[in-house]
This record gives C-alpha cells, sequence and structure tokens, in this order.
C-alpha cells in the first residue's frame, strides 16, 4: 500500500504517482491501464502531454473492469502557458475534464510560471510553446495573481478538489502567498540529486506545502533531446556511488534515487512503460536508506537544471515539453 501525503488542502495524495510525460498516445490507454492494475493510483498528466483522451480511456477501462474507484485514483492535470488568461482557465479546466472522460481533477497545476498568449484549442491543441507553432514566442500579459484566482474559483465550483504549482521558485511562492484565499497544495518541482534545491524544500514545508518532485533520474528524461549538458552529465542511473549504496540494499539505482526523494518526505512520479520497472518504481519504499547515504546523495548536488523554459525559446527547440 503507498502510503499518503496529507495535503493542506485537506485530500490525501498518494507519495507515488506515475508520470505520464512522453507516454505516447497510441500506448497511454495500455498504460495506464496497466499501471492501474500494477498498483498506481495518481497519475500526473498535462494538457501538454497531448494524451489526455488517451488516459481517461485507460481509466476508463479500469474502473468499467472494477479494477478500481474513481474515488480510488488520484488524478492530476495542469494548465497549459497559453491558458493563463483569467477567462481561459475554466473553459479549458472543463475540456481537458472532457478529454478524460471525469468531473473533477484531484489536484490541477498552473504547469509553468510562464504566460503565453492564448492559441484556441480549434487551431492546435495541445499549443506547445510557440504562438506559430514554430519559433514564435508571445506572452500574455496576465499575472499569476491573475490565474491563481481563477485557479481558486476552480475549487468553488468543485473542478479540482485541490490545486497547486509547477516550476515555481521561492520568490513567486512568496508572491502567490501574499494574496492567496486558496493555498496551493502542493509544489512540483525538478528534482534529483544534481538539482537538490534544499532551500526551495525547506520553504515549501515550512509554508505546508507538499513537493513533488519530478525527473527524479536527473538527465535520462533529457538526453533524448540532445541536450549538451544532459550528454555529458554521467547518467545517474549508471552512476557506480548510487549503484554500489543499491547493492548494499539489493535495489537497483532507480530505486535508490526514488527512496531518497521518498524518504525525504516528497512525493515522486516515475513514468516507465515496461511492467517490470513500473512495479520496481511503485515498489521503493520498501527500505530505509541510512542517513550516511542519503548524505552521500544528496552531496551530488550541482544546481544543475534540465528543465528550463528559455532553453525551449529558440527555433532549434520544437518539441512538447513537460
Ligand atoms: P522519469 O524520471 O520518470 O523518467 C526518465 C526516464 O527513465 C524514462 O525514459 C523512463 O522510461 C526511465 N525509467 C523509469 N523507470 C526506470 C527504472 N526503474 N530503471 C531505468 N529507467 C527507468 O522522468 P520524467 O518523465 O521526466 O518525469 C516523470 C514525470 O514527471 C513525467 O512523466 C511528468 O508526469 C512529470 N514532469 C513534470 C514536469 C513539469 O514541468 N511539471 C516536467 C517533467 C516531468
Amino acid at each position: 500500500m503507498v502510503p499518503a501525503i496529507k495535503l493542506n488542502s485537506g485530500f490525501d495524495m498518494p507519495q507515488v504517482g506515475f508520470g505520464l510525460w512522453k507516454v505516447d498516445g497510441s500506448i497511454a490507454s495500455d498504460v495506464v491501464y496497466n499501471a492501474i492494475k500494477a498498483g498506481y493510483r495518481l497519475f500526473d498528466g498535462a494538457c501538454d502531454y497531448g494524451n489526455e483522451v488517451e488516459c481517461g480511456q485507460g481509466v476508463a477501462r479500469a474502473i468499467k473492469e472494477g479494477i478500481v474507484k474513481r474515488e480510488e485514483l488520484f488524478i492530476v492535470s495542469k494548465l497549459w502557458n497559453t491558458f493563463h488568461d483569467g477567462d481561459r482557465v475554466e473553459p479549458i479546466v472543463r475540456k481537458q475534464l472532457a478529454d478524460w472522460g471525469l468531473e473533477y481533477f484531484d489536484l490541477y497545476l498552473i504547469h509553468f510560471p510562464v504566460a503565453l498568449e492564448y492559441v484556441d484549442p480549434s487551431v492546435r491543441y495541445p499549443p506547445g510553446w510557440h504562438f506559430d507553432g514554430k519559433s514564435e514566442i508571445r506572452p500574455s500579459k496576465a499575472t499569476i495573481q491573475e490565474t491563481w484566482t481563477a485557479m481558486e474559483s476552480l475549487v468553488e465550483k468543485g473542478l479540482s478538489k485541490s490545486i497547486g504549482v509547477s516550476n515555481f521558485q521561492a520568490q513567486l511562492l512568496y508572491d502567490l502567498l501574499r494574496y492567496a484565499k486558496v493555498r496551493p497544495a502542493t509544489l512540483q518541482i525538478e528534482h534529483h540529486p544534481y538539482l537538490v534545491q534544499q532551500n526551495l524544500l525547506n520553504l515549501a514545508k515550512a509554508e505546508g506545502i507538499a513537493v513533488t518532485a519530478y525527473s527524479s533520474f536527473g538527465p535520462a528524461s533529457f538526453r533524448e533531446f540532445n541536450m549538451e549538458h544532459a550528454q555529458k552529465l554521467q547518467p545517474l542511473l549508471e552512476d557506480p556511488t548510487i549503484k554500489a549504496i543499491g547493492d548494499k540494499y539489493n535495489k537497483d539505482p532507480a530505486q535508490v534515487l526514488l527512496r531518497w526523494a521518498t524518504q525525504r518526505g516528497l512525493a515522486i512520479i516515475p513514468k516507465s512503460s515496461r511492467e517490470a520497472t513500473m512495479k520496481s518504481n511503485l515498489n521503493s519504499l520498501d527500505f530505509d536508506l541510512s542517513e550516511e547515504d542519503i548524505k552521500t546523495i544528496s552531496g551530488f548536488d550541482r544546481g544543475i537544471r534540465f528543465n528550463q523554459p528559455t532553453n525551449y525559446f529558440s527555433a532549434e527547440n520544437l518539441w512538447i515539453f513537460g
């Protein structure tokens, strides 16, 4: 049984979930269905992943077959950058809910603190970063306050049980907390041994905001995009020190990296289409790393961020981003 994290909204969030970025639409329904069968209850989706219809089909099949009930699932989705204008938030959430075939999300996040000009879903969906679908970045004037106020009304209307933010740094969190009537329940951030962000974790803890780590294996997720620094860095999953720590507990490097996060109180959302790794990632909670091993892994910190919006603001980087 996966333990739950109590959110400041009063709801329980499973500490281990399943990430849906880069799960191709052609397999997403089966992947979600199999992940539910493997025991996953939290699914981390987004408009930008372009697979919400298919993910919803996997959920519907599992519910229909009686494997799980809707209320046992914890479905997360995210507001894409082009829908930050206050009047665009509710309509796009309603579309995303319809795509999933759901009446409510358990958690809905501002995906990035980056407001871009509206792109009508009939023109292109998901819209991606570029206004013309090629290279043009067009900012919108929406402030985070305007967007957050619209997010708060989602809770009032029952469209999402909890709301939160992603890719926010401390300064933005402080700002948001000044006016938030509904406090963010979670902060989802890139977090792995090369990017620990301990001060941000401390702030979130002090403010009662749960933190979800994404890209827990560091460069692994970004090597396929030919990012130079992701290619050059030692892959954490192959690192001899991480491997040696795993050997002590009879665990693989992925389980060590995931446990390093969960043992420090974070939620995780690894993604894997293979049944074996799906299961081993989910079962990464049944051992405890020693304090010394946790310190050794935290000592990898180099402040290296792979998910950096400014990296995509050029014509050379035309890929849909997580
Ligand atoms: P990940 O760490 O889950 O996966 C990285 C790579 O590792 C993938 O190729 C995967 O197949 C592989 N892998 C998974 N389990 C493994 C194992 N046990 N052994 C060896 N290899 C394994 O990275 P991710 O997809 O970047 O992040 C996870 C989820 O976080 C995403 O699917 C998405 O839901 C979310 N995310 C959110 C944002 C955001 O901006 N909020 C950004 C990136 C990712």
